[in-house]
């Protein structure tokens, strides 16, 4: 691919409709490869939100998609399955130019998993029971009773930078496979293909204001979606700082939410771990994305008895990862989001010096041909990191690893659960029985073993502690997009047989 770029506008996309926000200004949206800007989106105002909540709300009363039967839904979401997969260049373009991701994880990852999670939930919504029959029961008087499930009407969407189509798609699929209505915001650095996404949702048959795609400041924008009295479910992803806030911002109105929030994830190495799935899957784990993922393993916990061998490893390999430009399909590893992000994660390694943690490769903003306008950072390994220390409690969201030893399993436990995070954690190990013990004593909403960054679209995702509330994926998500109702019929024309009668006569 072509890395030249010329500047693009994107307006929001309402109602089937790309409509410029109420305001007329507009955001930047940069490369993170070059800083240069590669669009230019709309910066909508709480104007914009009302009118787009409106029009997803008379698009849900009106029944064109909230009353369609499972099966008309699930064939709509399938071909708007393939509208991504024929539409997939365009997508990783828009992606490799504004998200720093690689088109290898962006057409490895991100696209797959979008054509999937759309083809797989709606098919599980099939098998989901939207009715329910109780056994009659006679206590105050014989009824019938049916558990009903219902859409819940107009749903927000918040999403981040880092996987901005998958975390997107992972609460689109759920909410139109129920019914619902969604206007989407997604993060302000990378609005591009979710735009896209939902135009091309309408090609694929979605009725116009069921898909809707609104951009600009979260302070502004997603705050007036989160207060929004018609809006009646908030699903974020984010930082565990504003997922706090917005979870603050709907008591006022009783919202429902699910929050996907930070990580600080361990993998225990034990000494019988085999090193040939190990030191890659370690830094798979830690450095894809360049680090920005929520559920990355920042911290290896490494037994005594194979801790220098393991660091020494760890550090060859990292030099195989080849820092590059997101476009080239050679490159490994690309830039971090942003120049302020850049310097955040700078200044954690800083951090971490300070601390005495030992620094064994990386530690520095990366330079080379290709690189020094980008916003590119060294992989970097840290050893001898205590759990105390702040690039092992907080969450850099970059590619920083922390390597620390322990001498017993318990010790390692402990370690891995001394964090206020709990999205997910790993082992590395050839005695999987063993592995799976230890997994049932770590507080993490994922475990791997022998693994890391596997996902299943039938197996639920989501966080203990601060990194979340509720689940997204597997068929328990489908929960989080409706409401439940109970209709108990009586099955008696006796007043005999209602003993609740006798409370008051
Ligand atoms: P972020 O700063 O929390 O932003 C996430 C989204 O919230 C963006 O769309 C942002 O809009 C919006 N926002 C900001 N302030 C808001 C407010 N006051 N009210 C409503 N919305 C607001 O997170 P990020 O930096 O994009 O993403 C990185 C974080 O996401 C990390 O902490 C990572 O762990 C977490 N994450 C979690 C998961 C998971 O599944 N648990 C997955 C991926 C990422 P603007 O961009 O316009 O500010």
């Amino acid at each position: 691919m072509s890395t030249e770029t010329k500047v693009q506008e994107f307006a929001q996309f309402i109602n089937g409709e790309w409509k410029p926000g109420c305001g007329g200004a507009t955001f930047d949206v940069l490369n993170p490869a070059d800083g240069e800007v590669v669009a230019k989106a709309s910066k909508a105002t709480a104007e914009d939100v009302n009118m787009a909540v409106q029009s997803a709300k008379e698009t849900f009363e009106s029944g064109v998609w909230s009353k369609k039967s499972q099966k008309e839904r699930t064939q709509i979401m399938l071909s708007f399955a393939g509208k991504i997969k024929e539409h997939a260049q365009e997508l990783i373009y828009l992606e490799g130019i504004s998200t720093g991701a690689t088109v290898r994880k962006i057409g490895g990852a991100d696209i797959m998993q979008l054509i999937l999670c759309l083809q797989q939930t709606a098919n599980m919504s099939l098998k989901y029971e939207m009715t329910e029959h109780l056994p009659v029961m006679e206590t105050f008087g014989p009824n019938r009773t049916q558990l009903v499930r219902e859409p819940l009407g107009v749903v927000a969407a918040i999403t981040p930078f880092n996987f901005p189509l998958v975390l997107a798609m992972w609460k689109i699929a759920p909410a139109i496979a129920m019914g619902n209505s969604i206007i989407v915001k997604p993060a302000s650095d990378t609005p591009l293909g979710t735009l896209k996404l939902a135009e091309l949702a309408i090609e694929a048959g979605l009725p116009k204001g069921v898909f809707n795609v609104i951009t600009g400041l979260g302070s502004e924008v997603g705050e007036a979606l989160v207060k929004h009295p018609d809006i009646r479910k908030v699903a974020f992803t984010g930082s565990t700082e504003i997922g706090k806030k917005i979870m603050e911002q709907s008591a006022s109105t009783v919202k429902k939410v699910t929050l996907e929030l930070g990580g600080k994830a361990a993998a225990i190495v034990l000494p019988d771990a085999d090193f040939e799935l190990t030191i890659p899957g370690v830094l798979l784990g830690v450095f894809f994305h360049a680090g920005q993922v929520c559920e990355a393993s920042t911290r290896v916990l490494v037994h005594e008895s194979i801790y220098e061998p393991v660091i020494e490893q760890l550090a060859a390999m990292t030099e195989k990862i080849k820092l590059g430009h997101p476009l080239d399909p050679s490159t490994g590893m690309g830039p971090v989001i942003s120049e302020k992000q850049m310097n955040k994660v700078l200044d954690y390694i800083e951090s971490g010096k300070d601390e005495g943690a030992r620094l064994v490769c990386g530690g520095k903003r990366a330079e080379g041909p290709g690189l020094d306008n980008g916003y590119y950072i060294e992989p970097t390994i840290f050893a001898d990191v205590t759990n105390d220390m702040r690039i092992a409690q907080e969450e850099i969201f970059g590619p920083v690893l922390c390597v620390m030893k322990y001498k017993e399993i318990d010790e390692a436990i402990n370690i891995a659960n001394d964090t206020n995070y709990g999205l997910s954690a790993g082992i590395w190990s050839r005695d999987v029985t063993t592995a799976n013990e230890i997994a049932t004593k770590l507080e993490a909403g994922t475990v791997w073993v022998n693994e890391w960054h596997v996902f299943r679209n039938d197996a639920p995702f989501g966080g203990y502690k601060e990194s979340g509330l509720g689940r997204e994926l597997g068929m328990q998500v489908f929960n989080e997009y409706t409401e439940l109702k109970s209709i108990i019929t009586s099955l008696t024309t006796e007043n005999k047989q209602r003993q609740a009668l006798g409370l008051i006569f």
